[in-house]
């Protein structure tokens, strides 16, 4: 996918506003100072239980961008 793909994706899962990240499913938040944590979605998410690490998921894509230019 190229890095344009990968940031929609990213904005289909995740709500990012204020330096919080908010699953748009569950609608639990991680801020960004607890990004070295894996995310915690609520009870009966659809993506609770997976290994999910929003930030460091972001970072990769800006990362690909910056690769693009
Ligand atoms: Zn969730």
């Amino acid at each position: 996918m190229t890095a344009n793909e990968d940031l929609i994706t990213w904005n289909i899962r995740w709500r990012l506003a204020g330096g919080i990240v908010s699953c748009k499913t569950c609608h639990s938040q991680q801020p960004e100072t607890q990004r070295g944590k894996v995310f915690e979605h609520l009870p009966g998410c659809g993506y609770a239980g997976q290994h999910c690490t929003p930030w460091d998921d972001l970072d990769v894509i800006c990362q690909s961008f910056k690769h693009d230019k």
